[in-house]
Order: structure tokens, then sequence, then C-alpha cells
């Protein structure tokens, strides 16, 4: 699932191929639970618009439109948003990558899971939005309205600091795992990164929230932020369908210290790392170097 660093990626570089640009036409499939603004409305709102900027909050992207409004993108689990002019092997489905030739694997047609598809005016590149999943959500905000879901979002896991995760874990029974990924509290985390943050703080995943003191969430903070830099800066993490506007692959997944490595030894101590779950997702740890 992309997470704060993938978003942040695709904000960047997606940023090149929207702002400035004057939406000429929007196509998109029928409706679904994807559309949280239906598509008739959608195509109506944006024709004629011009994207003034890209920003992003928590793990959604807002781009503001020249009058006023606002168009909020949501990559869910599966979702991919990038240029007409993408080439990856990601963009295929595993059968096709299976038959198709090397060359050919390189060329991407709108297919029934591109949902969304944004043609300029000045005939550049399209912006395509595509999920096989659709649990990614497109939104448009008129100008002037309010949304719930980006209201009710906490403060910027970038921004995030231990005295703010302090405050927010006083009396709190929930996992300290679990209160990261509260998107109310801190927005933008997700799996690996509380993960590797936890494995850098010494703070294992399953502890109370409440039982974790004030330098541990100092701790936790500074490693949310260098983690989350650090996946920024190497592209994000390329694991399931995540992919760069440009087609290109994230290298952070070859850094991870703990996530999905259960079984091998700590990069620390040596000891063999785990693997439990916590609300359903997995946590992975050292059980020597967090306690
Ligand atoms: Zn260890």
């Amino acid at each position: 699932m992309p997470e704060l660093p993938e978003v942040e990626t695709t904000r960047r570089r997606l940023a090149p191929l929207l702002v400035g640009r004057t939406v000429a036409e929007v196509r998109t499939t029928r409706p679904s639970y994807f559309f949280l603004t239906p598509p008739f409305r959608l195509r109506r709102a944006l024709a004629g618009r011009r994207v003034e900027r890209l920003e992003r909050r928590g793990k959604y992207l807002i781009g503001a439109l020249d009058d006023g409004g606002r168009l909020v993108l949501h990559l869910g689990m599966t979702g991919q948003l990038f240029s007409s002019a993408a080439t990856s092997h990601r963009l295929l489905r595993v059968a096709d990558r299976a038959i198709l030739g090397p060359e050919e694997q390189r060329r991407f047609a709108p297919d029934r899971h591109t949902h969304l598809r944004l043609r300029f005016r000045d005939a550049g590149p399209e912006v395509w939005m595509r999920d096989a999943r659709k649990f990614g959500k497109v939104l448009w905000l008129a100008p002037g309205e309010e949304s719930e879901r980006l209201d009710r979002l906490g403060t910027d896991a970038l921004a995030a600091t231990g005295a703010l995760l302090f405050a927010a874990t006083r009396g709190r029974v929930v996992a300290i795992k679990s209160l990261l990924l509260d998107q109310a509290v801190i927005a933008g985390v997700g799996n690996i990164y509380a993960d590797e943050a936890l494995f850098g703080a010494g703070v294992r995943p399953t502890r109370r929230a409440g039982r974790v003191s004030r330098t541990e969430c100092e701790r936790i903070a500074r490693e949310l932020r260098c983690v989350l830099e650090r996946s920024i800066e190497t592209g994000g993490s390329s694991i399931s369908d995540y992919l760069a506007p440009d087609g290109a692959d994230g290298t952070y997944q070859d850094e991870r210290r703990v996530y999905a490595r259960a079984g091998e030894p700590c990069p620390r101590c040596g000891t063999c790392l785990r693997r439990v779950v916590l609300g359903q997702r997995s946590a992975h740890y050292c059980p020597r170097c967090q306690c």
C-alpha cells in the first residue's frame, strides 16, 4: 500500500505534469465506489480548469484549481497515478508479463482499470489514474467546500514531534504501532515505516502506547522523520503495485531493516526477527533490541 513517501514521490513527479496545465477533457470508467464525486460531475467541474498547485496531506494528493476548487486523489491499496508517456512493466498484469516480450511490456494502453484520464489543452502527455482494486478515491471539492476526510487528518508525519506523540499516547491502552497508524493522530504513516521507526527507536510495536516514555516518543518521532525522508530520497518503496508517475521504481524496499524480514537475523544484534499480528496487520520486530 502506498504510504507517505510514495505519495510524496508521486506528488513531486506528478506536479510538473499537472501544474500550469488546463484540463481539456476528463474520461472515466463507469460510476463506482472509486468516484466519491460522480463521473458526470467530475467531467463538468474539471474541464477548462487550470491546476495551480499540487499539495499533499497525509496520503492525500490535492490539486488546487484556478477557480478555488480542489481535486483530491487517494491511491488506496493499488492506485497508480502516472503520465501517459510512462513506461514500466509494473503497469501490466502478471499474466501479460508472462506472455509479452520485453519491448512489448513497455507499452501500456488504458484498460478497464484506468478509471481517470485527464487530457490537457496543450496536447502533451495525459495523466492517468489506474486502480485494479478500486480502493483509491477521487473527490472534487467545490470552491470553499470543506472535507471531513481532510479535516480529520492529524499532523503530517514529516512534521510530527516527540511532544505531540507523547501527548497523544497518554492514557492510551492501544499498541504503540496501532496508534502510529491512526491517521487522526499522525497522517501518512503506514505499516512499513511504523515498523522501521519502532525498530530504530528500540520500542516493541506491541507495547501499550501509554507506557512509552517521553524520551522514547522523541526517538520514535525522530526515527519516523528519518525513515520517511530517506524513503522519499530513494523514490519510495516499489512493492505491490506502486510506481512513480514516470514509471521509475523506488528502491527503499532494499533498505528495510525489519519489515517483512521475519526469520532473518536482526541487522543490529543477529537475533531472529519476529512477526506478530496486531490489529489485522503484521508487525515486525527484534525481540532483543526492542522492548
Ligand atoms: Zn536486534
